[in-house]
């Protein structure tokens, strides 16, 4: 039997009566022949009331015993979405991440998937069981202790069970009805793409666009596993959603996808460092070792063998940077003049593979933001996407902007 794996979100299993309109999209695949991997989430504020409940008992806690208790959430859904398909007469049953067992590796919080064996949930199928439901987010390390995938991980187990077990698709069931051209609370032209590549897709998660953990989209793309993006609070046909997948798949290829915004950016700037082999080394590692997300880095032009640094960071993370950088500075590693920090900036990409094989989209959108009078304070490019900084009170407008000039409202 072909396999399908589908995937329900937090808010598709909040109470159980939206279990039981889940299970029912089960039922109508299990009936067209499909041997189902149902993979569901802790129903929706069940795992933020568990890592709070952790905080509180033990500020320090230990992380082994955090995933003990944060992944408990999947196992309660488990169950009862198995129990909801069962009263439904689909024969199905549960399993918890160890069962199967989902092989993680012991960084706890945040544990990759080292293997999916098959034989267990393959073995039950063999004997006419027609769903596996498995808690998402949890795995078992190889010292035999409780894991999980990092938040949001759930994604990340369903793609993987769809590369394991080679299924059809892998159907993320969700409360939006699929990928848009931007945030439709900030611009009311957006539009839901029929069709998305991985590589945009991933660029737009990473951006924060937040319907699927970045991670699976990564997976996704390393197996090729058709994913798609669609709500469990609509009547759903085949076509439906957004489907993520492999280029060649998209007959036409847009220039321009989608517009991103990332509202909580800082940029930082260490004015007049040494201009010498090694600086960047010595400004980025204390960075990274306190854990500094640095996004776009620009080094500027030097004058008499001194130079300015600008980097940039999440706005929360500002004040551990210039720590992190007084630090270094104090025992010697630096030596800069002066760190200021601009806490009012925000980022705003365009994504598309088209950009690859077209020329101009880097000057069309540096035009459309000089027309409306906006600064641009950094500017970074890959080769599917343009990023810049500007001032966070121009966001909506840029975006509204860039959306109209690319036509994006408008289907390829
Ligand atoms: N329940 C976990 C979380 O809230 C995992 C997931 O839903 O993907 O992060
Ligand atoms: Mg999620």
């Amino acid at each position: 039997m072909p396999v399908l794996v589908m995937k329900f979100g937090g808010t598709s299993v909040a109470t159980l009566d939206r279990i039981r309109r889940a299970a029912k999209r089960v039922g109508v695949e299990v009936a067209k022949g499909y041997d189902v991997i149902v993979i569901v989430s802790a129903m929706s504020g069940e795992t933020n009331k568990l890592v709070g409940f952790v905080e509180e008992t033990s500020p320090l806690f230990d992380a082994r015993e955090y995933d003990a208790v944060v992944s408990s959430g999947e196992n309660v859904t488990a169950g009862l979405m198995a129990l909801t398909l069962q009263e439904m007469d689909v024969p199905a049953r549960s399993w918890q991440g160890w069962q199967v067992p989902l092989m993680t590796t012991s960084a706890h919080s945040s544990a990759r998937i080292v293997d999916i064996p098959t034989d267990n949930i393959n073995r039950k199928f063999g004997e006419g069981m027609k769903v596996a439901v498995v808690a998402g987010f949890q795995g078992i390390s190889s010292e035999g202790r409780i894991t999980t995938l990092g938040r949001g991980g759930s994604d990340t187990t369903a793609v993987a069970f769809a590369a394991a077990f080679d299924a059809e698709r892998c159907d993320i069931y969700t409360d939006v009805d699929g990928v848009y051209t931007t945030d439709p609370r900030i611009c009311e032209k957006a539009r839901k793409l029929d069709k998305i590549a991985f590589e945009e897709m991933l660029e737009l998660a990473s951006l924060g666009a937040k319907v699927l953990q970045t991670r699976s989209v990564e997976l996704a793309m390393r197996y090729n596993v058709k994913l798609r993006v669609l709500s469990s609070f609509e009547e759903q046909s085949d076509e439906a959603g957004t489907l993520v997948c492999d280029e060649e798949e998209i007959m036409e290829l847009n220039v321009v996808s989608g517009v991103a915004h990332s509202r909580d950016e800082a940029k930082m700037t260490l004015i007049s460092v040494a201009d010498r082999p090694g600086i960047a080394a010595a400004i980025f590692t204390p960075l990274s070792e306190s854990g500094i997300n640095v996004d776009m880095i620009v080094q500027n032009i030097s004058e008499d063998g001194r130079t300015d640094m600008t980097f940039s960071c999440p706005t929360n993370q500002v004040a551990r940077a210039e720590e992190a950088l007084k630090k270094a500075k104090d025992a010697g590693h630096i030596n800069f003049h002066d760190l200021v920090a601009d806490t009012n900036v925000c980022k705003i990409s365009v994504v598309g593979i088209g950009m690859r094989s077209h020329t101009g989209v880097a000057a069309k959108m540096f035009k459309v933001l000089s027309d409306e009078g906006i600064n641009i304070k950094v500017i970074t490019t890959s080769e599917i996407k343009i990023s810049v900084l500007i001032d966070r009170k121009y966001m909506e407008l840029a975006v509204q902007s860039l959306h109209d000039a690319f036509d994006l409202d408008k289907a390829a």
